[in-house]
């Protein structure tokens, strides 16, 4: 068992061995399938994890502290979004409006569901 280096809380920030291994896995499965960045805001930074479609209500749960049944009301947080839905509509609601389409830009990784969008961004920040 590895002693934690002093000063650190614990928390990962580097990809693993198995994390790796796991989008080198991902990245040759049919597009449908690989996984999108979670765009969940959380305290103003995007979460930034990788995440496998149908994975999505686990990692809400596991990630974000989404819990409950079905028909509990539930904020959408993902790029600040700010829709309100039951739990049981959010994986879907996310599927169709933040990812069927979705553009990251390369300098600041805000996300975009229209490429116009991107371009526009693009051109005005950076
Ligand atoms: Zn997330
Ligand atoms: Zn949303
Ligand atoms: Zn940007």
């Amino acid at each position: 068992m590895a002693d934690l280096p002093c000063g650190s809380d614990g928390y990962n920030t580097a990809f693993n061995d198995d994390d790796e291994r796991m989008l080198l896995e991902y990245a040759a499965r049919p597009v449908k399938q690989q996984p999108y960045i979670c765009g969940w805001v959380i305290s103003g930074m995007a979460c930034s994890m990788p995440v496998i479609g149908n994975t999505f209500s686990t990692h809400l749960r596991d990630q974000h502290g989404v819990v409950g049944g079905g028909k509990v009301n539930v904020r959408c947080e993902w790029t600040k979004c700010g829709m309100v839905m039951n739990k049981e509509s959010i994986v879907r609601h996310v599927t169709e409006m933040h990812l069927e389409c979705k553009f990251i830009c390369d300098e600041c990784k805000a996300i975009f569901t229209r490429r116009h969008n991107l371009d526009r961004h693009v051109r005005k920040k950076h």
